[in-house]
């Protein structure tokens, strides 16, 4: 039985948020800058998130205000005057469709060879919705879940919801992934991403997990779901389908993980969520947790040791602090790879060991998933030390390897090897993309 009452909530776009009180009561100038740089990056948020997590007496600073709402500061100065004066001047939407455009091609919006390098092949067909990088795992992005219950205006995959041609990648039919995975022995993980499944119904859901639960696809150990909905909207896990869907996955003798996205500890306060938690734990299924370290938001060590403290109090399991992608409006969110390491240390050495299962930071890189280990000296040379937790050759994995220290490096290609003139990788990764790389 539920102890918690789900509210009903809507999403709010800047079509309907004019109904929004707290919106109303805001400075016009945030309003006006929200509304500009919404043209060019996706905006959405709901109820939940404007109710139950920002602190409007905070807001514009809020983290969780940040976290949702468009910035003035995303957009180059110059970007952002030339919309905000095509919308004074009531231009027409065709005009600002174009500079829109102009603006997202220039925010690099496929990072890390997303849509070129990474789909698999089958019988000569290239299957537009999956993604086979790494040997044992394969990401699943089911097109009914390629959007989410609000929008993070970090997010990497902004691409992807702003409606751009040939910026989008979805699998329509469970059957293209089944498919694969008979022809895929060496597949233990299969994670569905998005956007986020669990905005799809939860008969789309069913159709897509339970026919891996058949004897043919036993090589399947692992399913994960990557998602940001107990943050964003925890009341959909309060459906009973759901709950069974994830009791039978149990049952059938898989691992359920749901790859939870919390950003702010703030997440984890509400009634609402911890009663998701509750009820998702209660299947058997387990929560791990994920997160990139962002500017604006979560930029301090005090917020992670909190984020990671209360997880481990509430039986999740941190997973991954990631180093946020070089894509969207980056030069806003930025953390450098030096500061991203002092925040992870400074706030691992504060939690307890259940909490030490947390990995980073981490950047998802072309060549692989490759965490900064630290900095140290080397003779009286700075360096960074790094290793890859996951690579496109799995025995690149755990490795250490030095790069020359950069205090403004925000990511793996402004670093430069150290005692050597490539990394040891390197010309491994050359000749897989001159290979073509695929599944
Ligand atoms: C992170 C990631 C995975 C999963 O990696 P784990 O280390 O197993 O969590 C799989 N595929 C891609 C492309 C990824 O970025
Ligand atoms: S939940 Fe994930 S996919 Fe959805 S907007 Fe946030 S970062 Fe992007």
């Amino acid at each position: 039985m539920l102890s918690v009452r789900a509210e009903k909530y809507r999403p709010v776009t800047l079509a309907n948020i004019e109904d929004l009180p707290e919106w109303r009561r805001l400075d016009p100038e945030v309003q006006e800058a929200v509304r500009v740089v919404a043209q060019v990056l996706p905006f959405r948020t709901n109820t939940y998130v404007v109710q139950q997590l920002i602190d409007w007496s905070r807001v514009p600073e809020d983290p969780i205000f940040v976290l949702t709402f468009p910035q003035k500061d995303m957009l180059d100065e110059e970007d952002f005057v030339r919309i905000r004066d095509m919308l004074r001047a009531g231009a027409p939407k065709a005009a600002i469709n174009e500079v829109v455009h102009e603006i997202r091609l220039r925010l690099n919006p496929h990072p890390a060879g997303q849509l070129t390098h990474n789909v698999p092949v089958f019988e000569g067909r290239r299957l537009e919705g999956l993604q086979h990088k790494y040997r044992e795992t394969v990401l699943v992005f089911p097109s009914p879940g390629q959007v989410c219950h609000a929008f993070c205006t970090y997010c990497f995959r902004w691409a992807q919801f702003v409606g751009e041609p040939d910026l989008r990648m979805a699998i329509n039919e469970s059957q293209d992934l089944t498919d694969y995975l008979r022809a895929h022995p060496e597949v233990t993980d299969v994670l569905f991403t998005g956007g986020d499944p669990m905005v799809m119904k939860t008969s789309v859901l069913e159709r897509f997990i339970r026919p891996l639960l058949d004897e043919t696809f036993a090589h399947v150990q692992d399913i994960r779901i990557g998602t940001k909905a107990l943050a964003y909207w925890p009341s959909r896990f309060f459906d009973d389908r759901v709950l069974k869907l994830f009791e039978e996955v149990v049952a059938a003798g898989r691992h359920l993980a749901v790859m939870a996205h919390f950003t702010h500890p703030r997440e984890l306060e509400t009634d609402e969520v911890r009663e998701a938690i509750r009820l998702i734990r209660s299947t058997g299924a387990e929560i791990r947790t994920q997160s990139p370290v962002v500017a604006h938001i979560n930029d301090n060590a005090e917020a992670w040791a909190q984020k990671w403290k209360e997880e481990v109090k509430l039986g999740l399991i941190p997973y991954y602090m990631f180093v946020e992608r070089d894509t969207g409006p980056k030069r806003f969110f930025e953390v450098p790879l030096a500061r991203a390491w002092s925040i992870f240390r400074d706030a691992y050495k504060q939690v307890p060991g259940l909490a030490r299962t947390v990995r980073g930071p981490s950047m998802s890189a072309f060549p692989g998933k490759v965490r900064v280990v630290g900095v140290t000296t080397l003779g009286s040379e700075q360096v960074f030390v790094l290793e890859f937790l996951q690579g496109r050759n799995p025995d690149w994995v755990g490795r250490p390897f030095f790069a020359k220290f950069d205090e403004k490096a925000t990511w793996l290609d402004d670093l430069r090897p150290y005692g050597s003139e490539k990394f040891f990788y390197e010309d491994e990764l050359a000749e897989m993309t001159r290979q073509g790389l695929s599944g």
